[in-house]
């Protein structure tokens, strides 16, 4: 059952002429300071005071905002102690890309009843409402009318296999990792930039034309009724009716939905980022930075910031123009965008790379892990709301938009059966209807593999950069008496990109058992039989 159990109260000191900035303009560059005052969180309130101090703010005034979240971590999900940074990420304003509510029909109020409602307009969202409304269905899509201001990164293969290859702005012709002072490794696959305007534009190119209706609102709840409606609840009590609701808000989404109990807990990757335009760039411009483990420092930094296994994401641009990201992989507390700020700064000044310009800032906070949505609830749900994002690696967005227009034929199948069956009315109510459509979503299968890489995750939190290094040596550098066994750099590729079976999984971490070093062997089998992620990996396993 969803419990709204805590409110969460965030009073927000900001610089008066800041607060309108927290739609951070794209190419100021102003210092953000956070200082954390007050944080203190009862069982069923929680007050935290935020202060944010701006370069060139004259003034500092208090703005309240008060937000609802089901739970502790639903509130973690949505930002947690970083959550004005996710909030200044989220309204970043991208002058270019439309308006929905200037494209889209807006939804008819009165005694219509809609097909589905999709709430959320995310890339998950998005594409969900337009295969569904392609497919026949009367679709509403609810959600405030933002654009996307997120960076991001892709394989460039599994884009085209979208036909969405139109959508990336920069194709790097390899991508490149860097552990140690070792040679680096070439992954051998080419990486792509998306850019936000074009996908955001050939989404909603794809709604405008199969017909989706659209409001500008957020969704406060979703009522059944007794004649086995769904009433879709909007901001100043707009009621939009519907038979199935799919709830695709992202990843704190514990308001609109049910998450099973007792599952492992939600970490968080975080990264901060800048594009810059710099002196002494060392980094290949045909070449993407996929990951840079390099101790650039060279001597025990006994600081806080130095206490997170972190790496370098770069995307050179051009040979002046780069963007850089600071990554902390995963953390069970999310590792502060500050701490991530001082470290990319220092990194760059020891790597002798001098900014002479600031185009824009990212803060980038990733949920990962945490519980599956319980399958036996009557809403549906899409995207990072459905845990669809990789608990490795934090990517989403290919997994959504490849399983939309599957996804959106199973709904349909289940609309249009329930019609023509009479059932629409009495029998949905048992909620069998949309078990069928969460099995689409996480048959067993799909579990068994989330279950391995919570695994991985689980062993990920645990090592210190040492052990990072070994294991993504393990990982990529493969000895070469492996290396004809071709069927290897297929199965890390797949790894990273979720395309593996759970069998082939298995088989992935038997060759790295076997060219494992000791330490790192023994690693695995202790975190297999301490850690609650390996207990819980073998009974998914099982399961049939
Ligand atoms: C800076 C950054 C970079 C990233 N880079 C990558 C990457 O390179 N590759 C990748 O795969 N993933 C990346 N991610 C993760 C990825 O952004 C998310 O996993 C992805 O956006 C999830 O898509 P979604 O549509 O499920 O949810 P979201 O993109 O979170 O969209 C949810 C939508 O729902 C709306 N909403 C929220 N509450 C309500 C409500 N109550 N009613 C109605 N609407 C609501 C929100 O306004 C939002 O528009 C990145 C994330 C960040 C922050």
């Amino acid at each position: 059952m969803c419990l709204l159990v805590s409110k969460v109260i965030i009073m927000e000191c900001v610089g008066a002429r800041n607060f309108a900035a927290m739609a951070v303009p794209t190419r100021a560059f102003w210092k953000a300071n956070l200082m954390r005052t007050k944080t203190a969180i009862p069982s069923h309130n929680r007050l935290i005071s935020l202060k944010v101090r701006a370069s060139g703010a004259r003034s500092e005034s208090c703005v309240a905002v008060k937000e609802d979240f089901a739970d502790e971590e639903d509130f973690i999900k949505a930002g947690g102690s970083e959550i004005l940074f996710v909030q200044m990420q989220q309204n970043k304003e991208m002058d270019k890309q439309s308006k929905l509510a200037d494209k889209l029909p807006p939804i008819s109020t009165g005694e219509n009843v809609l097909d589905l409602v999709v709430i959320g307009c995310g890339p998950a969202g998005l594409a969900l409402a337009a295969e569904s409304a392609k497919l026949g269905l009367n679709v509403g899509l609810i959600g405030p009318d933002l654009p996307f201001t997120n960076n991001y990164g892709v394989w460039e293969d599994e884009f085209k296999d979208l036909g969405l290859e139109r959508c990336i702005e920069h194709v790097w012709r390899d991508t490149i990792v860097y552990l140690d002072d070792d040679k680096p490794i070439m992954i051998g696959r080419a990486y792509g930039r998306v850019s936000r305007y074009l996908l955001h534009e050939e989404l909603l190119r794809r709604c405008i034309e199969s017909g989706v209706m659209y409001l500008n609102s957020k969704v406060e709840t979703i009522v059944e009724a007794t004649d086995g409606r769904n009433l879709v609840v909007c901001e100043h009590n707009r009621v939009v009716p519907c038979w199935l609701a799919t709830v695709a808000s992202g990843a704190a989404s514990g308001k609109l939905l049910q998450y099973e109990v007792g599952g492992p807990r939600v970490s968080v990757q975080t990264a901060y980022g800048v594009e810059v335009e710099v002196e002494n760039n060392p980094y290949d411009p045909s070449l993407m930075v996929f990951m840079d483990y390099r101790d650039y420092a060279k001597q025990e930094v006994q600081s806080l910031e130095a206490q997170y296994p972190t790496f370098l994401y770069a995307m050179p641009m051009s040979s002046t123009r780069v963007f850089f990201e600071e990554t902390c992989l995963a953390s069970k507390d999310a590792m502060p965008f500050d701490l991530l700020k001082k470290k990319l700064m220092s990194r760059l000044e020891t790597m002798g790379i001098r900014i002479l310009k600031v185009y824009e800032e990212e803060w980038s906070y990733i949920p990962v892990g945490g519980s599956l949505p319980n399958t036996e609830q009557k809403n549906l749900a899409f995207g990072a709301a459905a845990s669809m994002v990789h608990p490795a690696t934090g990517y989403s967005v290919v997994r959504s938009l490849s399983e939309a227009p599957n996804y959106a034929s199973v709904i349909a199948n289940i609309l249009k059966k329930d019609s023509s069956n009479g059932l629409l009315t009495s029998e949905r109510n048992n909620g069998n209807i949309s078990m069928q459509a969460w099995n689409t979503l996480w048959p067993q299968e799909r579990k068994r593999q989330r279950s391995f890489f919570l695994f991985g995750l689980a062993l990920i939190l645990q090592l210190d950069i040492e052990g990072i290094r070994t294991f993504f040596h393990t990982f990529f550098r493969l000895p070469s008496w492996y290396d004809f066994i071709f069927t290897i750099f297929w199965m890390w590729q797949g790894f990273l990109g979720s395309n593996l079976s759970s069998a082939d999984l298995i088989l992935f971490a038997f060759y790295m058992f076997v060219i494992a070093p000791n330490d790192m062997r023994m690693s695995l089998v202790r975190h297999l039989i301490s850690d609650p992620t390996g207990a819980t990996m073998i009974r998914t396993y099982l399961t049939i």
